[in-house]
């Protein structure tokens, strides 16, 4: 059954961050639709989430690697300010335990100062206004 499905795959594009993503959000179409009173609206996004899948199951199993891989490459490209904007969210809300990040009062720069210093007073590294926080 194992030696089937891979000579089944045998020289298929495979699974990708593309088709990994598009599963994702056919999956999430349909908790969607779920909620859609309206039974037309409702059947309408099924067929949307269907056809997401088929789209996603056609890339996985496609031969042609060279076209896949570049809808790939574009698909980097457009989610790469999305990906970059959760990391940000993602690496603060790390840091949140053992930091605490200030705003500049007057230029609104994100200053990171540990956290148990006390009341202290903190320089702006781009402006060099001072104001006093507790951190
Ligand atoms: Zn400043």
């Amino acid at each position: 059954m194992r030696e089937r499905l891979a000579r089944f795959m045998q020289g298929r594009y495979g699974v990708d961050q593309f088709s990994n993503f598009l599963t994702v959000a056919a999956l999430f179409l349909l908790v969607i639709a779920f909620f859609i009173p309206v039974p037309r609206m409702r059947s309408g996004m099924n067929s949307l989430a269907v056809l997401v899948f088929a789209y996603s199951y056609y890339r996985i199993l496609s031969r042609n690697h060279g076209r896949r891989y570049a809808e790939y490459q574009s698909f980097l490209k457009y989610s790469r300010q999305f990906r970059y904007y959760f990391q940000k969210k993602k690496s603060r809300m790390q840091q949140r335990r053992t930091h605490k990040i200030f705003r500049c009062p007057s230029c609104r720069q994100a200053i990171r100062i540990p956290r148990g210093k006390g009341k202290i007073a903190i320089t702006c590294p781009k402006c060099h206004t001072e104001f006093i926080r507790r951190s």
